[in-house]
């Protein structure tokens, strides 16, 4: 018998892509497969093959509009799974890089016991022995962290701390989850700045929701990266803005753009709604021409967070 989900998704299935919407060697550098809300205290059971099944179509779809590597941003407390990662990398043949780090939003929800007590380079020696070792055998490709809000406390100062130490011993990228707007992004940097480590290695995460561009502007031309996440139908237009400015300003070799969709969300009956990937290859990049989609999907995921 054909499972109902199954038939549904068969029915939904997207017509192969015209060769426009096809980015070769693309990078999606904020997405995710599996996120649950329940933090650090209540973390949901799922079943892998669960989340497998419902995972597979959009990654296979994605796939076929030349994206061959996506970085999965759940950070540990809100379901990172490494192991999952990788079952599902090796079952549709597309890099999943998965992260280290804690992150501080979401009311603190997925902030570890550990956490509250560590100084940052306890918590960067942490981060430091799951790049080397790996976490259940996978090896983290980046730093995924994240600060509440504006002016940043001290648990947001220390996170940030311990990500730059762990970025300076290791080259990881630091993706920071950024509430608070610019100020909140440019007290990370003067953070960085202090520990010296290159502004480059910084990702400021959720750019989209600082309206002033001036700041978007002064946090690339410090070097750091800016990245408008949450692109879909609704947001589009303020998403072509972002990056438009930046185009005008010259500073698209400093922007990162993200749907920052999925997932499977193992609270729900099924998972929930699981969002596609292929929004920004279809209707977003074509609006910026080829030669800003190569820029954003293929040059700078690489030149930001490495090969
Ligand atoms: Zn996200």
């Amino acid at each position: 018998m054909i499972r109902r989900r199954e038939f549904l998704m068969g029915l939904m299935a997207a017509p192969a892509p015209g060769a426009a919407h096809v980015i070769p060697a693309s990078v999606l550098v904020h997405e995710h497969i599996l996120v649950d809300f329940g933090g650090v205290k209540n973390p949901s059971k799922y079943d892998l093959s669960e989340v497998l099944r419902a995972a597979r179509p959009h990654l296979e779809e994605v796939k076929k509009f030349g994206c061959v590597r996506l970085l999965e941003c759940t950070p540990q407390g809100l379901g990172r799974d490494p192991r999952l990662m990788d079952m599902l990398a090796q079952a549709i043949g597309l890099e999943i890089w998965t992260n280290t780090g804690v992150y501080g939003a979401a009311n603190r929800s997925a902030v570890p016991d550990w956490a509250w007590k560590a100084d940052a380079k306890d918590m960067a020696r942490r981060f430091v022995a799951e790049w080397k070792k790996g976490v259940e055998g996978v090896r983290p490709r980046f730093i995924k962290t994240a600060v509440n809000g504006y002016p940043l406390d001290e648990l947001d100062r220390r996170l940030i701390e311990a990500a730059a130490l762990t970025s300076l011993e290791t080259g990881m990228a630091i993706a920071s989850h950024t509430n608070g707007g610019g100020k909140a992004a440019e007290a990370q940097l003067e953070i960085l700045d202090r520990l010296r480590c290159p502004l480059k290695k910084f990702v400021w995460v959720h750019a989209q929701s600082e309206k002033d561009h001036a700041y978007h502007e002064r946090v690339a031309r410090a070097g750091a990266w800016v990245e408008f996440d949450g692109i879909g139908p609704k947001t589009r237009g303020w998403h072509l803005d972002c990056v438009r400015f930046m185009q005008g300003k010259g500073l698209l070799d400093h922007t990162l753009v993200s749907q920052d969709s999925g997932w499977y969300n193992p609270a729900e009956p099924g998972g929930g709604q699981y969002r596609g990937y292929t929004y920004i290859y279809t209707d977003f990049l074509p609006e910026l021409g080829a030669e800003a989609g190569r820029q954003l999907m293929v040059i700078n995921p690489r030149q930001a967070f490495g090969n």
